[in-house]
């Protein structure tokens, strides 16, 4: 299994730093070859109108969208879902919006006045104790589709997000260094085979 941390832009350094606590070996994508290694990956946080720039600069758009299609899965986090949106609300226009999620997002759904905040997060797929995280310049989800799964939830709005293998979350758990969402997905991807990725 290789799990590999989009590194065009963002957090990157703190998702390396969680996926390693938890006994991963994660690999920094920056091309189509990067990305053939491997089989799942992290969107970070960051700037999603920079990281769709970079990502066309880069030609990845190709790669990661057959990637995807043939099972790739994703984790990601604030400006990393907003990329894997369907649709995006007050986002450039024609902001890359990948639609690998069955979710519409609101980007900088806080506004400037409160960008970033911290909040305990109930998320009982995780276990009962409260999951610290930060919202930093966060979108909210306003929509998901029927096959979305709502994990937690935060002013009555989905917060984290289950389709299938891929894991999107609105906040940051890697920053507040919070490891059971990242275990979460990596449990999801199911047995490591001998030798893989
Ligand atoms: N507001 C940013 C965007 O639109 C997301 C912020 C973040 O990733 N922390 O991409």
């Amino acid at each position: 299994m290789g799990v590999g941390v989009l590194a065009l832009q963002g957090d990157v350094r703190e998702h390396l730093v969680v996926l390693r606590a938890l006994g991963a070996e994660p690999r920094l994508v920056r091309t189509a070859a990067d990305l053939a290694a491997c089989t799942a990956l992290v969107l970070p946080g960051g700037e999603s109108t920079t990281m769709a720039r970079l990502i066309e600069a880069f030609q990845l758009e190709p790669p990661l969208r057959a990637a995807i299609a043939a099972g790739l899965a994703c984790l990601s986090t604030c400006a990393g879902t907003i990329l894997l949106a369907r649709t995006i609300e007050d986002g450039l226009p024609g902001q890359l919006a990948l639609g690998v999620l069955d979710i519409a997002v609101r980007r900088n759904a806080f506004g400037p006045q409160r960008e970033s905040f911290e909040a305990e997060l109930a998320v009982p797929a995780v276990g009962s104790e409260p999951v610290p995280v930060a919202f930093i310049r966060a979108p909210t989800i306003e929509a998901v589709g029927p096959g979305v799964e709502v994990l937690a939830t935060h002013l009555g709005k989905p917060a984290a997000i289950r389709q299938g293998r891929h894991l999107a979350l609105t906040f940051h758990p890697e920053i507040t260094g919070d490891s059971r969402l990242h275990a979460l997905f990596l449990r999801g991807l199911g047995p490591t085979p001998e030798g893989g990725g």
